[in-house]
C-alpha cells in the first residue's frame, strides 16, 4: 500500500466544498504555514527534496530561491494547469475533486514567494474546472483565508483563474505568461529567466498544480519527514495517470518506492493488461518522453527492477532509460504498431509547433510526412535512416523543449523497434491494403 498524501481525502463526499475540506484538516497547513517566516517556508520546501511535478524534474525549493527581489516591484506566482501532454490527466483529477489543496497550497507559495497577485492558467479544453476553481476561491475569500490580512497575518493574496485557448505551447512557462499578458503563446528566449523578469517582466515563479499542491502536506508533516518517503532523490509521492492498454486507468498516487512491474500488474493499480495480452512497450511520462520495449520497462540496463522514479526510469540514459516526464504512463500491448504510435505523436507535435524556430518548424512535419509514408507503405530504408537524421538535428536546436519532446519519440521508437519499420518497409502491399483498405491516413503523400 503506497503512502498518499494529496489523495488521502479524494474518497470523500462534497471534499470539494470549504466545510468538506476544512473538516478534514483542510487550511490546517495554512495557518502553520502563515505563523512562520517565508525563510522557514522555503526552507522547509527545500528540505523534503520536492521536484517540479510537471515534467522537467528540477527542484522546487532551488526554483524559488532563484526569484529576484528588486525593492518595490511585485513578484507573481503563476499555477500551470496547462496540462496538454497526451496521455497526462492528474492535474485535471486534483482540481476537479481537491480544488481546496491547490488555492492552500497556493496561499502558503504565494506566502513565502511575496506574491499578492496569484494566477491559475488553465487549458481551454478543461472548460468546466474554472467554474470549480472560481467556487473554491470564492469560499476561500469568504472563510478568509483570501484578501486582505489574511487570518490577522498582515498578508494579502488575491487569485485569479486565466483560461487559455487550448494550444499545447502554452505549457512552456514562458509561452504560458506571453499568453496570460493577453498575447499570441510564444516562447521566449531565454535569459532572462521568468524568476528575474516574468509577468509582465516582473520576477515570477511557474509552478505545476501538482507541485503546489504538495506544498501542503510539505508543511502539514514537514520537509523532513516528507524526504523520508520516496527513493534517492525522488521524495514524496508522485501522481500518475495511468492508460492504454490497462485494466484500470485512472490517477494514482505512488510513493516513488514502487517497481513497475507491480504498478503496471498489481491489482491495486493498473490491474494488469486486458485479456492477458503481451505487455509490448511504455512511455512513462508523457507522450514526449522515450518509449521503452517492455524488457527494458521492466528491469534496467544492469538487470535490477525498475522503480517508478526519476533516478530509476532513467537509468541507462536514452540508450536503454526513458524519463519520468509528467507521469503521464501510457502501456502498449502486442498489438499496438509503434510505427503508428510515433506517427500520431509526431502529427500532434507538428500541429502544436509554434513555427517560431527553423528545425522544430520544419522538422516535424518533416517526420511526420515521413513517418506517415512508412505507415502507409511507401517507405524505404533510407527513409528509417533520414527519419533519424532529422531528429538528431532537431534536437537540441530549438528555443524551446517542444523540439525536443518532438524528436525524442522518434528516435527511441528507431533506437527500440527498427525492426518494427523495415517490416513496414518490407511488407508494403500489407501496409497499403491496410491502412487504404480500411480508410486511415487515406491520401498517400509524397515526400521529397
Ligand atoms: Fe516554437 Fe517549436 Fe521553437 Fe518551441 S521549439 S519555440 S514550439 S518552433
Amino acid at each position: 500500500m503506497s503512502k498518499k498524501l494529496l489523495l488521502k481525502n479524494a474518497h470523500v463526499e462534497g471534499i470539494g466544498k470549504f466545510e468538506v475540506y476544512r473538516q478534514h484538516e483542510g487550511y490546517q497547513a495554512a495557518e502553520k504555514a502563515l505563523k512562520m517566516s517565508p525563510e522557514e517556508i522555503l526552507e522547509e520546501v527545500k528540505t523534503s527534496g520536492l521536484r517540479g511535478r510537471g515534467g522537467a524534474g528540477f527542484p522546487t525549493g532551488l526554483k524559488w530561491s532563484f526569484l529576484a527581489k528588486p525593492e518595490g516591484v511585485p513578484r507573481h506566482l503563476v499555477v500551470n494547469a496547462d496540462e496538454s501532454e497526451p496521455g497526462t490527466f492528474k492535474d485535471r483529477y486534483l482540481m476537479e475533486v481537491l480544488p481546496h489543496l491547490l488555492i492552500e497550497g497556493m496561499i502558503i507559495s504565494s506566502y513565502c514567494l511575496g506574491s499578492n497577485t496569484s494566477f491559475i492558467y488553465i487549458r481551454g479544453e478543461y472548460a468546466w474546472i474554472p467554474d470549480i476553481l472560481e467556487e473554491a476561491i470564492a469560499e476561500a475569500r469568504a472563510a478568509g483565508f483570501l484578501g486582505k490580512n489574511i487570518l490577522g497575518s498582515g498578508f494579502d493574496l488575491d487569485i485569479y483563474v486565466q483560461r487559455g485557448a487550448g494550444a499545447y505551447i502554452c505549457g512552456e512557462e514562458t509561452a504560458l505568461l506571453e499568453s496570460l499578458e493577453g498575447k499570441r503563446g510564444n516562447p521566449r528566449l531565454k535569459p532572462p529567466f521568468p524568476a528575474v523578469k516574468g509577468l509582465w517582466e516582473r520576477p515570477t515563479v511557474v509552478n505545476n498544480v501538482e507541485s503546489i499542491a504538495a506544498v501542503v502536506p510539505i508543511i502539514g508533516i514537514s520537509g523532513a519527514e516528507y524526504a523520508k518517503i520516496g527513493m534517492g532523490k525522488s521524495t514524496g509521492t508522485k501522481l500518475i495517470s495511468a492508460c492504454g492498454n490497462i485494466n484500470k486507468p485512472g490517477v494514482y498516487e505512488i510513493d516513488m518506492t514502487m517497481t513497475v512491474e507491480d504498478f503496471i500488474f498489481s491489482e491495486e493499480y493498473c490491474g494488469g493488461i486486458p485479456n492477458h495480452k503481451a505487455f509490448k512497450a511504455c512511455i512513462p511520462g508523457g507522450s514526449s518522453v522515450p518509449i521503452l520495449p517492455a524488457n527494458l520497462m521492466l528491469k534496467t540496463s544492469k538487470g535490477e527492477p525498475r522503480y517508478m522514479n526519476y533516478e530509476s526510469l532513467s537509468e541507462g540514459g536514452f540508450a536503454t532509460g526513458t524519463m519520468m516526464g509528467s507521469g503521464g504512463f501510457i502501456v502498449l500491448d502486442e498489438d499496438q504498431c509503434v510505427v503508428e504510435h510515433t506517427m500520431t505523436l509526431a502529427r500532434f507535435y507538428n500541429h502544436e509547433s509554434c513555427g517560431q524556430c527553423t528545425p522544430c518548424r520544419e522538422g516535424t512535419g518533416w517526420m511526420y510526412k515521413i513517418l506517415r509514408k512508412i505507415e502507409n507503405g511507401e517507405g524505404s530504408l533510407r527513409d528509417i535512416d533520414l527519419l533519424w537524421d532529422i531528429q538528431r538535428r532537431v534536437e537540441g536546436n530549438t528555443i524551446c523543449p517542444l523540439g525536443d519532446a518532438a524528436a525524442w519519440p522518434v528516435a527511441s521508437a528507431i533506437r527500440h523497434f527498427r525492426d518494427e519499420f523495415e517490416w513496414h518497409v518490407k511488407n508494403r502491399e500489407l501496409c497499403r491494403k491496410q491502412n487504404y483498405g480500411l480508410g486511415k491516413y487515406a491520401d498517400p503523400i509524397t515526400v521529397n
